[in-house]
């Protein structure tokens, strides 16, 4: 009785997910899509805690740990450091399922040895550990690099691919081992292999993760979400649950959605990404001067926007530091009735972390039928008076372009150097997190509005208001 009222809640958690997830597809149904699946979260987690011999002195304490690091997790860190937490969050995952995996298998050895492990099980612990520790250490080292804790260039050695090559070789061997003697009580026959290959996933996260570096870092990001979803998919099958192999299958599969749509919007396969080190050939990097940019003061910058009839906004990563959304959104609203048609195009990969200016935008009620693709705006550029490109760089650099030197040639860009006139705002020179020169700002028609964007704007706002 009572594993069916488990298991039909498990199915109605299920269906939430699902239609939740649809939801989240579209920005007018994606907040109900989240509540929805909210809510299937919670009813899987309280049908879980009706489950026979649970350990509640754990469950409570693990609660209030968790908690409580969460809880001061949420008041300190600033939304700017957001894309590197939810790394972060998304590597604890993969140890979530790393240790629920070890622990079935310490659980349950005394029994195997009397009995013949399952097959699935042990598979499935095998995979929850190896593809769990990989997220875990992959996703420190995306930490890393998106806290600037380390660079964010790609880190190269000699023969790594061969290394790497080496530790898949020695996890599959472990793995073989280890299926062939995961009820052999004896530590040097199961255990022995299985451990490895926890440390061999462990490197490989922090070696496959390391060569890749700038421009490309949304792949990698969306891929070990992928991986994440796919450990706690593993760790389902361990523990039996049905909820978490349905959620995990479905992180696993919006995570590797995600990351064709990433690599499409870089114009590269995953296996490039993977295995080329993309970004290690400097080309333009930074520092060769390539002409003379022009600023523009805030009141020329207004002048020039109160004559424009088409204005596109670009926002990228400095709109989210400078949390320039707001104030945006307002002088996109005086713009249009100043008799300007406005529009908002935001790159797949603008930002730190998947559709971080999507979310910046909703917040700041910017309407969504002003959002426009790359596709449909980079044709009919020509005929936009202004483009007004707030904290973004890589994702309008035209040397991606131009320049079969530059370490990010061939990535689709936002071509706002066709628009009649492109005003950049930003606070200096520097380069963007692929840290390659960008000749746009050099280019006849780009003017600098040097400073902070949210400044920068408000300053064009109050222009506006007093006119
Ligand atoms: P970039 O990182 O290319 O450039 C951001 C620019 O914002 C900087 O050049 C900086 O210039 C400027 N900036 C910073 N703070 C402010 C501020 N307060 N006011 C005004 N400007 C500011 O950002 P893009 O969005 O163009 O490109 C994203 C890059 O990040 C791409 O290379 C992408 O591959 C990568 N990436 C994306 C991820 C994703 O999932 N979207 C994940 C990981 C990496 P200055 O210092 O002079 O002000």
């Amino acid at each position: 009785m009572e594993t069916a009222f488990i298991q039909l809640a498990y199915i109605a958690a299920a269906i939430l997910f699902i239609f939740g997830l649809k939801m989240l597809g579209s920005a007018k149904t994606a907040r109900r899509g989240n509540r929805l699946s909210a809510l299937g979260m919670l009813i899987a987690v309280v049908a879980t805690l009706f489950t026979q011999g649970l350990a509640f002195p754990y469950i409570v304490a693990g609660v209030l740990i968790g908690g409580a690091i969460g809880a001061a997790a949420a008041v300190r860190v600033p939304m700017t450091s957001m894309p590197e937490f939810v790394a972060l969050f998304n590597g604890f995952g993969g140890m979530a399922s790393l240790l629920v995996g070890w622990a079935e298998y310490q659980r349950n050895l005394s029994v195997w040895a009397a009995d013949a492990a399952p097959f699935v099980t042990v598979l499935a612990i095998f995979l929850a550990v190896f593809i769990g520790g990989v997220t875990f250490s992959g996703s420190l080292v995306a930490y890393g690099k998106l806290s600037e804790k380390i660079s964010g260039k790609p880190l190269l050695f000699k023969g790594q691919h061969i290394v790497n090559g080496g530790i898949i070789a020695g996890a599959l061997v472990c793995a073989v081992l280890f299926m062939a003697n995961a009820d052999n009580p004896a530590i040097a026959m199961g255990y022995a292999p299985f451990l490895v290959a926890g440390a061999l996933a462990l490197t490989l996260g922090v070696l496959a993760t390391a060569p890749i570096g700038g421009a490309d870092m949304p792949v990698v990001i969306s891929l070990l979400n992928s991986y994440s979803g796919l450990a706690a998919c593993a760790a389902g099958f361990v523990i039996g649950n049905t909820v978490l192999i349905v959620s995990g299958a479905l992180v696993g599969a919006s995570g590797m959605i995600l990351t064709t749509i990433m690599c499409k919007a870089m114009n590269r396969s995953l296996a490039n990404v993977l295995f080329s080190g993309f970004g290690a050939a400097g080309g333009a990097a930074g520092g060769a001067q390539q002409g003379e940019a022009k600023p523009i003061t805030v009141e020329d910058a207004y002048f020039v926007l109160e004559a424009a009839n088409k204005v596109v906004f670009v926002p990228g990563y400095g709109m989210a530091v400078a949390q320039a959304q707001h104030a945006v959104r307002e002088l996109g609203e005086l713009l249009e009735a100043n008799g300007a048609e406005v529009s908002y195009c935001v790159h797949p990969v603008a930002g730190r972390m998947p559709g971080h200016m999507n979310v910046l935008l909703a917040e700041a009620n910017v309407p969504y039928e002003q959002l426009v693709e790359i596709e449909d705006i980079n044709p009919i550029m020509g005929t936009v008076d202004v483009a007004i490109v707030i904290g973004a760089n890589d994702v309008v650099n035209p040397g991606a372009r131009e320049d079969p030197t530059s370490s990010i040639y061939g990535m689709p860009i936002v071509n706002v150097d066709h628009a009649r006139t492109c005003f950049v705002l930003k606070r200096s020179m520097a380069s963007g997190f692929a840290g390659v020169e960008n000749p746009l700002f050099f280019k006849e028609n780009n003017r600098m509005l040097f400073g902070d964007a949210k400044a920068s704007v408000q300053g064009l706002v109050a222009e506006f208001k007093d006119a």
